[in-house]
């Protein structure tokens, strides 16, 4: 086998600085930003538009989705506990309308969604812009402004038009990397010495669908990879050293003959720009290691071919931000309920090793909240954050970061904008139980 560099990208040593003076023209002003339109990003942006404020989503990408569409990571994980709905409102609204036009499947009892990645896209843009907010597509947040009391001011973007400035009376930060929160100075948690791996998923053609193993993952307790495949690749391991792997896991996308793997793996901090080159080409060479063998040892990819790698490697773990409150995982897998619960988690706590080809997965004993003070930091007064980026340790965040979840406080962090926006307060001073029953008319499950 070629022996593989991890390095692509030399970077000089030697920092040179140079400072750039440049006008930004300011091109909108919102009462609400949320800056990026992955699975929170875009339920948060609706839940706002909802609670009637105006609002921008700002997006890198052409499409919407963040790492369900742009790194082709399913099933979307997950809805259910013990066939009791646990992510409820905005988040379930959209699936309803993504099985409503063919898009997306269910697997009872979990509440596991098998989804289209295109359809995905479609529909999310779709009650993105019926809720009436201006998507600015192809935009990189790269920078912001804040006045002397830590209030964000204004965010720049770059784009093709240049760097544009946009203003807001409220941002909530749902880049999965907590790149607003960090750019405007928030405290982050202690970065891990051990990421979890970053994973760059394909997809095959010509796989018998209908005889693959493990592709549906519907029940809760199993962990849902293709054992026979892992002792096979043990086994060669043995013989010949392969790169890191995980699963492997297969997932369908509702065409026949087609089927997502994940099953490359890295140690790489997403968040820098280096790392995250040599990663996406190191994993792109593994990648091709891995089809030849799962087409001479998996009979259901006898014929399969590769058709793509996902856009993006995916990020399990980065930054996350140092709230005012830290989940911990001895809360969340006690399920303690808190007075100020807006958002809930039952996907098992699931971590999986960078050094090794080992997974670290523990089913919760029952579905877990978390608390509002999350998704705030001290001395930040119209900042939130949804999605993966919030405040909470390795254990718990290992659970949440799942897909449903992540939409769970994407929906918590733009009713709570909105209100922030009617009535006029800090994001820090919300009325928790007008909070709680904005989100409980949306639908979610706040109760035990
Ligand atoms: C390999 C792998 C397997 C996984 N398996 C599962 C699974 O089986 N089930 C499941 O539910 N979840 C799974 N996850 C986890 C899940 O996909 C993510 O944790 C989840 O998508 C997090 O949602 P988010 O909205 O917080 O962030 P993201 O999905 O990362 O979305 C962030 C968005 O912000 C945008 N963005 C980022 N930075 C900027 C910027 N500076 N400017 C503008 N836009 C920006 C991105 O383009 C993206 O659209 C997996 C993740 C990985 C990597």
């Amino acid at each position: 086998m070629k022996e593989q560099t991890t390095e692509t990208t030399k970077v000089s040593q030697k920092v040179e600085k140079i400072t750039q003076v440049r006008e930004i023209p300011v091109i909108a002003d919102y009462d609400v930003v949320v800056c990026g339109g992955g699975p929170s990003g875009f339920i948060a942006a609706i839940a706002a538009a909802r609670g009637g404020a105006s609002v921008a989503l700002v997006e890198r990408h052409g499409f919407l989705g963040g790492m369900a569409t742009a790194s082709l990571v399913a099933p979307i994980s997950v809805f259910n506990y013990n066939d009791r709905r646990i992510i409820d409102g905005i988040p379930w609204e959209f699936i309803e309308r993504l099985i409503d036009i063919g898009g997306a499947r269910e697997e009872k009892p979990i509440g596991n969604i098998t989804f289209s990645p295109e359809k995905y896209k479609l529909i999310a843009q779709r009650m993105v812009l019926e809720a009436g907010v201006s998507l600015y597509f192809h935009s990189y947040l790269t920078g912001c402004r804040k006045s002397e009391d830590g209030r964000l001011t204004h965010i720049i973007i770059d784009n093709k038009n240049g760097a544009e400035a946009i203003t807001a009376k409220y941002f909530i930060d749902c880049t999965g990397d907590a790149d607003l929160s960090y750019q405007a100075g928030v405290p982050m948690q202690p970065m891990k010495s051990e990421l979890q791996p970053a994973t760059l998923i394909f997809m095959l053609g010509g796989v018998d669908t209908d005889s693959l193993p493990m592709i549906r993952h519907s029940q809760q307790g199993i962990n849902y990879h293709d054992i026979d495949m892992r002792k096979a690749l043990e086994e060669i391991n043995k013989q010949t050293k392969l790169p890191k792997f995980g699963g492997p896991w297969y997932c369908g996308v509702l065409d026949r003959g087609l089927a997502l793997v994940n099953m490359t793996r890295t140690y790489a901090n997403m968040a820098d720009n280096r790392q995250a080159t040599n990663t996406e080409c190191l994993l792109r060479e593994d990648v091709f290691t891995f089809v030849d063998l799962l087409t001479k040892n998996v009979p259901a990819f006898k014929d399969a071919y590769l058709v793509m790698t996902a856009p993006q490697a995916g990020t399990r773990e980065t930054r996350r931000i140092q709230g005012v409150h830290t989940l911990t995982g001895e809360e969340y897998i006690e399920a303690r309920d808190f007075p100020d619960a807006i958002s809930r988690g039952c996907h098992p706590v699931d971590i999986h090793s960078s050094s090794s080809n080992n997974q670290r997965c523990e089913f919760l004993k029952d579905a877990a909240f978390i608390p509002y003070r999350c998704l705030i930091a001290q001395n930040f007064p119209n900042l939130l954050v949804g999605g993966r980026a919030f405040s909470a340790d390795g254990i718990s965040s290992a659970s949440v970061r799942v897909q449903a979840s992540a939409m769970g406080l994407g929906q918590a962090a733009g009713a709570a904008a909105a209100l922030c926006v009617q009535t006029g307060t800090d994001v820090l001073d919300v009325d928790i139980a007008a909070l709680r029953s904005t989100l409980i008319r949306y639908g979610a499950n706040l109760s035990k």
